[in-house]
């Protein structure tokens, strides 16, 4: 047994690495925890880190324009239609069975039930509503300007989402608070001494996120159109498909930095990490309630479709893509991970290049079980917290937007805790008190983000296995299409 470890950790040399990284940043990150670093010394200690996720992000954009482009517009229609409605129908099942299996738990559990907890809400209720959020959705997916696009994720300058606590401030995120002398009437909270009283949370990570949404829908119709143009789009094809294999080769370099950015990133992270001992009782059984739903969703459901549509191992396909698994692990991000899900795909799982440019970029953008399991299981605790009934029609309502919000969420750290406003206002909770389960929402974001990765790539091989006769060659690895990039 100890040989055939070693022997797996030998050709796994790149995954093994990335594991004793993670194992390390954990560590590394604890030790430090003690120290009472400043802000300073953090920023530079988190530097290899954000080298990393800087990295990822610069994939992100000719990934997914030159895949989409260049993969559609050599599919034949018909092929193209049966993949792309296979795919959503796919992608809206998995995750309402995600929410089904988060909403079954938590009325299992009930981590929210029992004596009051201490809410940290504010009071004035949320800024902004589903209805808000919804528009906002459907804004992102026709994006007024492209190169805008590229960098912003919400409109930030006109909604601020929601009003939160000043100790409930967390790093990832940019705060604003109102402000008379600024035009937007916004300012950016952390150049801000002394912190106001009250802030406003907007999108996690920068204020300058990609609307993916909006890139996905305007490169698969550009790939749709260059298709049938024939010889006149050709130029362009051969632009995509060479920034495409350009951009595999830099995956295939920048990989071997990984395992060095993640001990920074994981140690970082955990460095600016609430202490544990703080969080309650309530607010663990919550967190124990989130990852069993995603271990049932991820290890038992999906692979269990993944075996009844394809009749093959699911745990062998799933063993191609710990690599992608440890990446999404490490940045709380399926965008940031999609460059690492397409090379696992294509590399170790042999899918068919045309059907990963599809399904995975689309994937990434709009299907996300465990967000969606996530906000289905947050919104019942919250609702448990303040000890609120929740009918049936409620609870069809949650399990509805908690699928809307997770495909509204961006793939970046912590969206998901965004569009739950969403989710609580559409069943008259208040969004305020999101704030109750802010503190470990960055641990569980990890584990979420791994099974909204998983998703896409088992969908990928299911994908590709239904629609094997419109790509005959496609799970063989021999199609002219998959040997090389
Ligand atoms: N971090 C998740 C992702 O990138 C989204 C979320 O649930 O917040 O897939």
């Amino acid at each position: 047994c100890r040989g055939s470890v070693r022997g797996f950790c030998r050709s796994n040399g790149l995954l093994t690495l990335s594991v004793i990284a993670v194992i390390t940043g954990c560590t590394l990150g604890f030790m430090l925890r003690g120290t009472q670093l400043s802000t300073q010394a953090k920023i530079y200690f988190s530097f290899p880190g954000e080298l990393l996720m800087r990295m990822l992000k610069m994939l992100i954009l000719p990934l997914i324009t030159s895949s989409l482009m260049s993969g559609l517009s050599s599919m034949e229609s018909k092929a193209c239609c049966r993949m792309g409605v296979l795919t959503v129908t796919y992608y809206l099942w998995t995750t309402f069975i995600a929410v089904v299996v988060g909403i079954v738990l938590v009325l299992i559990i009930q981590p929210g039930s029992g004596t009051e907890m201490e809410s940290n809400r504010l009071g004035g209720g949320p800024v902004m509503t589903s209805a808000d959020a919804l528009l906002d959705l459907i804004r992102n997916m026709v994006p007024s300007n492209l190169i805008e696009a590229t960098f912003q994720q919400y409109k930030t300058d006109l909604i601020p989402i929601l009003r939160v606590p000043t100790k409930a401030i967390q790093p990832n995120f940019v705060y604003v608070v109102p402000d008379d002398s600024d035009p937007k009437g916004r300012t950016v909270y952390l150049e801000l001494t002394p912190p106001p009283d009250v802030i406003y949370k907007t999108s996690p990570g920068s204020s300058q996120q990609m609307n993916v949404l909006g890139i996905v829908i305007f490169s698969a119709t550009m790939g749709l159109l260059l298709g049938r143009m024939g010889e006149r789009g050709a130029p362009l094809v051969n632009v995509c498909q060479c920034i495409n294999e350009c951009v595999m080769k830099i995956i295939n370099a920048a990989v071997w930095y990984f395992p060095f950015g993640i001990i920074f990133l994981v140690a970082g992270k955990i460095l600016d990490m609430q202490d544990p001992s703080t969080l309650g009782k309530k607010l663990g059984w919550y967190g124990i309630t989130v990852l069993t739903g995603l271990f049932v969703h991820g290890l038992i459901l999906l692979p269990l479709f993944y075996f009844l549509l394809t009749k093959k191992n699911p745990f062998s396909y799933i063993r191609g893509l710990l690599q992608a698994l440890v990446i999404a692990l490490a940045t709380s991000s399926s965008s940031a991970t999609l460059p690492i899900t397409m090379k696992c795909l294509l590399e170790n799982c042999q899918v068919d290049r045309q059907i990963a440019r599809f399904v995975l970029p689309v994937g990434a953008t709009i299907n996300m079980d465990g967000t969606a399991l996530y906000e289905a299981v947050a919104a019942i605790f919250i609702a448990q917290v303040n000890d609120y009934e929740l009918d049936f029609g409620q609870l069809v309502t949650i399990s509805i937007t908690a699928t809307a919000a997770s495909i509204g969420a961006a793939g970046i750290p912590q969206a998901g805790l965004v569009t739950m406003v969403i989710v609580l206002t559409s069943v008259g909770l208040p969004a305020d008190d999101i704030t109750l389960i802010v503190a470990i929402d960055w641990i569980l974001d990890r584990f979420r983000t791994m099974i909204n990765v998983l998703g896409d790539a088992l969908a990928a091989g299911i994908i590709a296995h239904l629609c094997r006769k419109d790509f005959p060659l496609s799970e063989t690895g021999k199609n002219p299409h998959s040997n090389s990039y």
